[in-house]
């Protein structure tokens, strides 16, 4: 029989289609015949020596051999640095301009690469440059959510394969972050606690869904994962917002997703994913009932009419079983 599972998080229901569901070995991306990326790519914008292709850069990691890391603004932004932030409400309508930021970072000077294929210092390198940008885009009153993620291949959203993220720095606090606190600040009410914490603390005694675990972070399967191999890494210290990492924490996240994204990367074949850093509004200072985390989508399976009209998800795996698998995987030395 199907199980319904709640992500006591978001309040959201999954089927977990478990007469449907696949080993966890059929998700395996099939071997694609394509030759590897060259190091260089005379027309790539983010290869190092074309930095006159990109426009304003915000930030640059320096290295010996020049940059490490570097931020640039997008493009074509959804967000522009420049205006006021001025709301307008035409009977039932209303808008806003769309001031913010749009930047890009980009990971690495080389072209080949992706995150699971840096060393842990890259990993750092571009956690450090994250940091940095929260911090500087935070002090801008008129932004009210930071948003870091990456697209990792095509059906994740991005067509270049240089390896880039992105983070959108906003002029309203989007529904599902609001929606997230509402959720959070009911479960403090009724527990005193956490809910983060409650989950990491219940996850940690049960093992099933845990994926790997280092001193700061702990990456696991959520138990009402939405979608194949859809996994949270969390921070074992309660903050709620990203940008308060310490500097030996973002050691530890460098290692524990370097890890993760390897063991998803070696053991699935490299699917196209998505991550995304989530923390409490950035004019909100440090919160009792909300905690930051990192979440990771491989694009597996695709959302269709299902989860469009219900806004349901059907997961054709066992989370637990993922877990598994993952767990088992050997990065290779
Ligand atoms: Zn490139
Ligand atoms: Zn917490």
């Amino acid at each position: 029989m199907p199980e319904l599972r709640q992500n006591i998080i978001t309040r959201e229901w999954v089927v977990i289609a478990k007469e449907r569901a696949q080993r966890p070995d059929q998700f395996v991306r099939p071997k694609k015949n394509i030759p590897p990326l060259p190091k260089y790519q005379p027309d790539c914008p983010f290869c190092i020596g074309n930095e006159h292709l990109t426009i304003r850069e915000t930030y640059r990691l320096i290295g010996d051999e020049g940059w490490k890391v570097r931020v640039v603004m997008n493009k074509y932004p959804a967000l522009s640095p420049e205006g006021d932030r001025v709301r307008h409400v035409d009977g039932i309508y209303r808008s806003m301009t769309g001031v913010g930021s749009h930047e890009v970072v980009i990971e690495s000077p080389r072209h080949d690469l992706c995150p699971a294929l840096f060393s842990v210092q890259e990993m750092q390198d571009v956690i450090a440059t994250y940091r940095q940008r929260y911090i500087g885009l935070k002090k801008d009153r008129r932004v009210e959510a930071i948003i870091i993620f990456k697209n990792h291949g095509e059906s994740a959203g991005t067509s270049l394969p240089h390896p880039h993220s992105q983070i959108a720095a906003m002029p309203i606090v989007p529904t599902q972050i609001r929606n997230r606190m509402e959720e959070a600040i009911r479960f403090f009410d009724e527990m005193g606690e956490c809910v983060f914490c409650r989950t990491l603390r219940l996850e940690l005694l049960d093992r099933h869904r845990i994926v790997f675990e280092s001193e700061h972070f702990v990456a696991f399967i959520p138990y009402a994962a939405l979608s194949p191999f859809h996994l949270w890494i969390f921070p074992r210290r309660h903050v709620s917002s990203f940008d308060e990492i310490f500097d030996w924490e973002m050691q530890d996240l460098a290692l524990n997703m370097n890890t993760v994204l390897g063991k998803i990367y070696h053991g699935l074949n490299d699917p196209d994913y998505n991550y995304s850093i989530r923390s409490v509004p950035a004019q909100d200072g440090n919160r009792e009932y909300f905690h930051w985390y990192v979440t990771i989508i491989p694009r597996i399976s695709k959302t269709a009419g299902f989860e469009i009209g219900s806004g349901m998800y059907i997961n054709t795996s066992v989370p637990e079983e993922s877990a598994a698998f993952l767990r088992d995987v050997n990065l290779p030395k």
